[in-house]
């Protein structure tokens, strides 16, 4: 539908056109913010080569909101780098399943651990967590605490080989019915082959079904190679982006999923152990891109177009059998995004489009009380504006004659040029959902 809206919106005639400049400059502010959130730059330049591509065809560059546009086909292509599937957990059929985690010291393995046991359990597992950082005095100590808070059973064994307490924990979890089993590991503060070893030997003891890499945030583009030491040393399955409640935008993740091709899986973001969540490429790409303005500007126009506009404005439309009703919608809906002026300056170079004064902001205005002071009939039936009834609208609307015309002329334009884009036009007859 959006293309369609798109083609009523051109009807209402923009001179907001952008240039290959300013694609150019939307290019380079998008390049900043990637490398801002610390997207690898080698990413950030194939990732800028491809979205410019996209944004410089006629189909982009004619449309009223070109730059809207470019937002949109950038956050998309964002969307789709960062990995639209996998998000979440899939446990397979074995029972016990294991979950290994992996990643640096720091990096919130452990707490990632309590707050997978805590999802699973409100999915009515009965989860357990091994305790195998035994290195650190106070780790299972700390898997304890959050184990007992909620009410998830911590298996610690004799607290000195980590491989052998893994094996235990698997057999314990057996003998306990115990269905999932969540391995926490000890990290390193950087990788190291013992480390690495450790890793793979508790790998091959307990055959984990799935391994996930835990990877704090704020590490940007460190985190890239230290996912790629795991990839190639112990291998995992999926990545958890920890401290996500943190102010780090997350370029470290589109960088990891190009790098490494693996799915980022979950996003943790606090204390909380209910604060796990499946990961969402498209909250992140707009995260990445930090973009909230524009983006809410645009989520608030694809609302619109999804849901807002009546279903029977839509079925018209289909049809391309519009009337000045329909027109009138979308000025609502266009005032409901903050006006015309908003929608422009809030793009880039919208701004000085408005400056040169290339946007008339009044136009939609005037419509509107233009076909305010149509009668019913009038407005469902545009064929019925002959020349007494459009000198009548004029007066009562204080505008001219010319003024109503030109608003009929951008109706009949808008209106020829959907029936030429839409083959629908031939289903004409299909019922409308008001009969
Ligand atoms: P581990 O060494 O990999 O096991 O890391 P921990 O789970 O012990 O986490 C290290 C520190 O980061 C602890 O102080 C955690 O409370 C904190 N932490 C872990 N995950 C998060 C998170 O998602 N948000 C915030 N704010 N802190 C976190
Ligand atoms: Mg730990």
């Amino acid at each position: 539908l959006s293309d369609r809206l798109q083609g009523i919106f051109s009807g209402l005639k923009s001179k907001g056109r952008l240039t290959e400049d300013d694609i150019n400059a939307a290019m380079r502010e998008i390049r900043m913010a990637l490398l801002e959130a610390d997207v690898n730059f080698k990413v950030v330049k194939s990732f800028i080569a491809n979205a410019k591509e996209r944004c410089l065809t006629a189909e982009v560059l004619d449309s009223l909101t070109p730059a809207q546009n470019v937002v949109k086909i950038v956050l998309d292509e964002l969307t789709v780098l960062l990995g639209q599937t996998d998000s979440g957990l899939v446990l397979s059929s074995r029972i016990p399943n294991v979950i290994m985690l992996v990643g640096l010291q720091g990096s919130g393995k452990t707490t990632a651990a309590a707050k997978l046991a805590y999802l699973l359990k409100g999915k009515g597992h009965s989860p357990l967590l091994v305790a195998c950082d035994v290195y650190r005095p106070a780790a299972a100590d700390q898997l304890q605490t959050l184990g007992d808070e909620m009410g998830v059973k911590v298996y610690r064994g004799d607290g000195q080989d980590p491989v052998k307490i893994a094996s235990e924990g698997v057999r314990f979890a057996i003998d306990n019915l115990r269905d999932v089993v969540i391995v926490d590991t000890a990290g390193r503060l950087h990788v190291d082959e013992e480390m690495m070893e450790e890793a793979a030997n508790i790998k091959a003891a307990v055959k984990p079904d799935q391994i996930l890499m835990v990877v704090d945030a704020m590490t940007g583009q460190d985190a890239v190679n230290v996912a790629q030491a795991f990839a190639e040393k112990v291998d995992f399955d999926g990545v958890i982006m920890s401290k996500m409640d943190g102010d780090a935008r997350g370029g470290g993740a589109l960088s990891l999923k190009q790098v490494t091709g693996k799915p980022i899986k979950f996003i943790s973001a606090g204390e909380k152990p209910d604060s796990l969540e499946p990961f969402h490429p498209d909250r992140m790409a707009k995260r990445i891109l930090g973009m909230g303005d524009v983006v809410s500007l645009i989520e608030h126009a694809s609302k619109i177009q999804a849901e807002e506009i009546e279903a029977e404005t839509a079925e018209r439309v289909q049809r391309a059998n519009i009337n000045l009703n329909d027109f009138l919608e979308i000025k609502k809906q266009v005032s409901k995004m903050g006006g015309i002026s908003k929608l422009i300056s809030a793009l880039p170079g919208g701004d000085k489009a408005m400056a040169q004064g290339q946007v008339d902001t009044g136009a939609l205005d005037r419509m509107e009380t233009i076909i305010f002071s149509m009668t019913k009939a009038e407005r469902e039936k545009p064929e019925l504006l002959n020349g007494s009834r459009r000198q009548r609208i004029a007066a009562g609307s204080g505008t001219s004659v010319q003024e109503v015309n030109q608003v009929m002329k951008q109706f009949n334009e808008t209106r020829k040029m959907m029936k030429k884009m839409m083959p629908a036009a031939a289903n004409a007859g299909r019922p409308t959902k008001k009969g």
